[in-house]
C-alpha cells in the first residue's frame, strides 16, 4: 500500500533571472514544528544569487503567515498569524542561551536558502522561529524582519561603543539602508542627522521622505554630501553598499570616537593608510549580521506606533503569480520593499 502525498505548485527559481513553477508535496508537521500558510513575503537583495543562478529550494526568507497545523509538543494555536525568523537556531547552545540567536553554534538551516521558504504555498518551520504578530496585517508584519530587525540591530551594535550619536552616514539607500535610516530615527530620535547616499534617484527620494538627507553619489563625493547638508563628521557610518572604496571613504570621514558598522557583506576594507588615525581617534569597526530573535518583540511596539511612517518602505505588492515581474522590478532598482502576497 502506498500513500500519495498531495502535491502543490510553487515558484521555481530556474536561474538566468527566470522563475517558473514546479510541484512539491505538502509538508507534514513533525514534533516541535509548525506548518504555515505564507500570506506575504518581502523580496530581498540577498536573493540575487538565487535569481541569477537558480535553486531547487523555494526561496523567501521574509515571510509572514498563518499557522495551519501544529506538531506534537508545540504550544502555538492553529490560526495564529506571525512572522518567521530566518535562522533556524537551536535555542540550546551557549550563544542561543545568552540571546545571541543570530550567532547560533548549531544552526539547523536558513529558511529560504537551504530550507523551503515563504514564496511557496506552505512553509514548515521549527516553532521557535515563529513570532506571533496579533492583528497586524501580514504584509506590514514583514517589516519586522530585514527592515526593522536588521536595521535596528545595526544601530544597537553602534550603540555598544558610542553613547551620543548625533550624525550617521549611510552609503546605500536600498531596502537595508532605508531600514537603518528608519530605525536610527525611531531608536535615537528625530534630531539625529542621517546622511544617506545612492545612485538611484527613486531611492534617494524615498530616503528623503523618511527624514534622510540624500546624497547622489553620481553628483558628489560623500565628503561633499556631508558639507552640502551642513553635517559634521559622522559619529557612525553604517555600510549598506558593500564596496571597499566606499568603506574606506567612510572610515576616513568618521569623527573622533567614530564607529564603522558593516551590514553589507562582500569586498573588504583597508585601514593601512588610516591606521594611525584609527588608533589616535579611537575608532571602532563593528559588524552586524541580521538580528536576534528577541528583537522582534522589542520592535513590534515600535512598528505599531509608527505604522504610516514605516509603511512607506513597502512600495509594491504583487500576487505570487506575478513573481517574475516582481523580481524584475525589484532588481531594476526603482522600488522600496516589494512584497509578494498570497
Ligand atoms: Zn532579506
Ligand atoms: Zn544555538
Amino acid at each position: 500500500m502506498s500513500t500519495q502525498l498531495q502535491e502543490v505548485t510553487v515558484p521555481h527559481f530556474i536561474g538566468n533571472r527566470q522563475i517558473g513553477v514546479t510541484t512539491q508535496p505538502i509538508p507534514q508537521v513533525g514534533p516541535g514544528q509548525l506548518l504555515l500558510k505564507p500570506k506575504a513575503n518581502a523580496l530581498c537583495g540577498s536573493e540575487r544569487p538565487q535569481w541569477i543562478n537558480g535553486t531547487d529550494i523555494t526561496p523567501g526568507h521574509e515571510a509572514a503567515g498563518i499557522v495551519i497545523a501544529a506538531g506534537e509538543g508545540t504550544t502555538t494555536p492553529v490560526g495564529t498569524p506571525g512572522v518567521v525568523f530566518l535562522m533556524d537556531f537551536c535555542g540550546e547552545c551557549r550563544n542561543c542561551r545568552q540571546g545571541f540567536t543570530n550567532q547560533c553554534l548549531h544552526k539547523r538551516g536558513d529558511m529560504g536558502f537551504n530550507r523551503n521558504g515563504g514564496y511557496g504555498q506552505y512553509e514548515l518551520i521549527h516553532e521557535n522561529l515563529f513570532f506571533p504578530v496579533g492583528d497586524l496585517p501580514l504584509t506590514e508584519a514583514t517589516l519586522l524582519l530585514d527592515i526593522m530587525g536588521t536595521g535596528g540591530h545595526a544601530i544597537k551594535r553602534a550603540g555598544l561603543v558610542h553613547s551620543d550619536i548625533r550624525t550617521i552616514l549611510i552609503p546605500g539607500a536600498g531596502p537595508i539602508g532605508l531600514g537603518v535610516l528608519a530605525m536610527a530615527k525611531l531608536l535615537l530620535g528625530n534630531d539625529v542627522k542621517v546622511v544617506i547616499s545612492d545612485v538611484v534617484p527613486y531611492r534617494l527620494k524615498l530616503a528623503e521622505q523618511m527624514g534622510g538627507l540624500p546624497v547622489n553619489s553620481l553628483d558628489m563625493t560623500l565628503a561633499e554630501g556631508l558639507k552640502h547638508h551642513g553635517a559634521e563628521a559622522p559619529d557612525v557610518s553604517i555600510d549598506c553598499a558593500g564596496k571597499a572604496v566606499v568603506r574606506d571613504e567612510c572610515l576616513d570621514l568618521l569623527a573622533h570616537r567614530g564607529v564603522l558598522v558593516s551590514v553589507a557583506h562582500g569586498e573588504g576594507l583597508s585601514i593601512n593608510n588610516l591606521y594611525s588615525d584609527f588608533v589616535a581617534r579611537e575608532m571602532t569597526l563593528v559588524s552586524s549580521e541580521y538580528f536576534a530573535y528577541h528583537e522582534l518583540e522589542e520592535n513590534l511596539p515600535l512598528l505599531l506606533a509608527n505604522r504610516s511612517y514605516m509603511d512607506q518602505i513597502i512600495t509594491h505588492r504583487l500576487g505570487v503569480d506575478e513573481i517574475q515581474h516582481a523580481f524584475e522590478l525589484f532588481f531594476g532598482g526603482e522600488t522600496g520593499k516589494v512584497v509578494i502576497e498570497q
